[in-house]
């Protein structure tokens, strides 16, 4: 078991939408969508849509580097 706890922020995760540059920031979460803020990519349903454009669902959007 662990002790340390800290330095572990900072590794912020952010998801592209190929087609309309749309981002799902993981520590902002898309509110509107259901997603509260803190919302791990992993918990977004495969089949959740770009909220912008649509047309690109969740295994569409490419990991977007720091
Ligand atoms: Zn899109």
């Amino acid at each position: 078991m662990r002790a340390n706890t800290s330095g572990e922020r900072g590794d912020q995760v952010t998801y592209r939408c190929p087609v309309c540059d749309y981002r799902y920031d993981e520590e902002r979460g898309e509110p509107r969508e259901g997603f509260p803020a803190g919302t791990a990519w992993t918990a977004v349903p495969d089949d959740w849509c770009c909220p912008d454009c649509g047309v690109r669902e969740k295994v569409d959007f490419e990991l977007v580097g720091r």
